[in-house]
């Protein structure tokens, strides 16, 4: 049981270095009963482009952030409740391998490791995390999802009118109940899914017309396979060697957003849970730390 590690001066010590890493832009990360079970360096498929992120799963949160320096700064801070989190395994595809969806209400996308091994450490450790924390809570998960965007280079034209030729005056927007990519003409309507945000958020035109006209709820997840049509039969997915050429890209440093890009793949991924209990036993039976 990862749980025998909270309240281990090893692991406070290890939840203060990632506090510390992300300095004054993240939040306050150490707190009692809390665990750091694992962090590694995942590929991020985001929407320009795949980005190394480091990535840390706690037993009750998974927190990611950009690279500034490998172990020593990073930035963007992201924190996910976990009791929100599903996970759904990707097949390899090109170039995008050892892959996996992380699923939550307010967003959602996908992540690669850099072996099968890694991938089914991930996915074993967060299935565990959030069995855990369910058991423990016994708390259901609402069953809220945001959709993974499409990537903006899966489509050159519309997803939804499919006429709009996107360029670099006209822009790509994303739907955020469905997650596809369309033009502006198409997702001019807002409307408000309180999972995603407190404000009304941009849609695409089909699924303003079926949240308001109350055929599907704003908490109901999008369902690829019962309304997928505009992304199932989209034209302009990505060919297998435009998929390749994206993977290819991932790290360089093109169209930068503002981010410094100094992944490490070759960071390896740690889990913290066994192998360590003997160098600090730890004990249930003290009193959880003054903080
Ligand atoms: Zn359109
Ligand atoms: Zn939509």
């Amino acid at each position: 049981m990862v749980d025998r590690l909270a309240n281990t001066e090893e692991n406070n010590r290890r939840m203060k270095h990632v506090e510390d890493c992300f300095g004054t832009s993240g939040q306050s990360l150490v707190s009692v009963g809390r665990v750091l079970v694992g962090e590694g360096v995942l590929t991020k498929l985001c929407r320009k482009k795949p980005k190394p992120r480091q990535f840390f799963l706690f037993n009750d949160i998974l927190v990611y952030g950009t690279i500034l320096i490998s172990k020593k700064k990073y930035a963007n801070q992201h924190i996910i409740p976990l009791q929100e989190v599903k996970i759904i395994t990707l097949e390899d595809d090109g170039n995008f391998k050892n892959g996996w969806q992380i699923i939550s209400p307010s967003k959602s996308f996908a992540v690669y490791a850099a072996t099968p091994t890694e991938k089914a450490e991930w996915m074993a450790h967060i299935n565990k995390c959030i069995n855990d924390l369910l058991k423990k809570t016994g708390k259901k998960p609402s069953g809220e999802e945001a959709a993974v965007w499409v990537p903006d280079q899966s489509a050159n034209v519309c997803m939804l009118c499919q006429k709009t030729k996107f360029t670099t005056i006209v822009r790509k927007h994303h739907c955020r109940r469905c997650g596809s990519v369309v033009c502006g003409n198409c997702s001019s309507k807002r409307f408000l899914i309180p999972h995603i945000s407190s404000k009304p958020v941009r849609v695409c035109d089909q699924c303003y017309d079926k949240m308001s006209s109350g055929a599907v709820k704003p908490d109901e997840p999008f369902n690829k396979s019962t309304e997928g049509k505009i992304r199932a039969d989209s034209k302009n997915s990505l060919s297998r060697n435009e998929a390749e050429k994206l993977a290819e890209s991932g790290s360089s440093a093109e169209e930068s957003d503002g981010e410094e890009e100094n992944g490490d793949m070759q960071q390896p991924t740690s889990f913290y849970e066994e192998g360590e209990e003997s160098k600090e036993p730890a004990r249930p039976n003290d009193p959880p730390a003054a903080t």
